[in-house]
């Protein structure tokens, strides 16, 4: 398998896209930490369904926002498995509106969940990649946060920020044979989207040349890609998964 003997977290994996991509990197091989902020009995299914396949995997609550807590989560994983070889920053929220009206504590939540949470996880993940001298980090980002989006300013700052942090960590890292990649999904069929009115999502999948949503296993495919072995010579890309949408 691709990612045999490989272990992982993927933030945010409860539901949507984070649980795809848990879920995929376990069918190749890896032992994957689930992490949620919430939904205790959706991350325990993710975990109980990857234990099924033969693999190790743990549900952990930590909120990524919080330094303390992700320090724990990398402990918590590098303890179950005994190593840790990829991180997956897909954790994310969005709190949309128009600039005038953005609220001071929303604009903070989508940052600090977006943009510091990410990095607070790649602060305390790296040490067991350093002393490894391999390592996978893959940031999902957003195509908002590549071409913008009128009502998503805090979302487009968090994501854009997430490309800066991937492209600096992808020099910092690289002689120890790490790789550091972002991941733009378009518009995904998830939660995420679900809320958005008919009128919204018509106008958007206009613009989507294969005319259709993405789902989650098609952003969860290329994830798996950049975590193994196969994507050892690409580093601080930000790849879209998006049917066209922005190129
Ligand atoms: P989603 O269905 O809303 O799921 C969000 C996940 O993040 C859940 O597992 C949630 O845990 C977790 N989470 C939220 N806040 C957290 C925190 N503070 N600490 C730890 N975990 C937290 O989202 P999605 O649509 O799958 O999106 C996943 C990622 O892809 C996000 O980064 C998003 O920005 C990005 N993305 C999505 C789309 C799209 O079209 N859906 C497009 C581009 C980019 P609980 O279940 O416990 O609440």
């Amino acid at each position: 398998m691709y990612l045999n003997g490989r272990a992982a977290i993927v933030t945010g994996s409860s539901r949507g896209i984070g649980r795809s991509i848990a879920l995929a990197l376990a069918l190749e091989g890896a032992d994957v930490l689930v992490n949620y902020a919430g939904r205790e009995a959706e991350a325990q299914a993710v975990a109980d369904e990857i234990t099924a396949m033969g693999r190790k995997a743990l549900a952990f609550r930590a909120d990524v926002a919080d330094p303390g807590q992700a320090a724990k989560m990398v402990e918590a994983a590098v303890q179950t498995f005994g190593r840790l070889d990829i991180l997956v920053n897909n954790a994310g929220i969005t709190k949309d509106n128009l600039m005038p009206r953005i609220r001071e504590e929303d604009w903070d939540a989508v940052l600090s969940v977006n943009l510091k949470g990410s990095f607070n996880c790649m602060k305390s993940a790296i040490r067991p990649m350093l002393k490894a001298r391999w390592g996978r980090i893959i940031n999902i980002t957003s195509v908002v946060g590549v071409a913008g989006n009128a009502g998503q300013a805090s979302y487009a700052a968090s994501k854009a920020g997430l490309i800066g942090i991937t492209k600096s960590a992808a020099k910092e890292f690289g002689s120890r044979s790490i790789t550091v990649n972002a991941v733009a999904p378009g518009f995904i069929d998830t939660e995420m989207t679900g809320s958005l009115p008919a009128g919204t999502k018509d106008k958007m999948l206009a613009g989507i040349p294969l005319g259709r949503l993405g789902m989650p296993g098609e952003v969860a495919a290329l994830v798996v890609f950049l975590a193994g072995e196969g994507a050892s010579y690409i580093t601080g890309q930000v790849i879209m998964v998006d049917g066209g949408m922005v190129m």
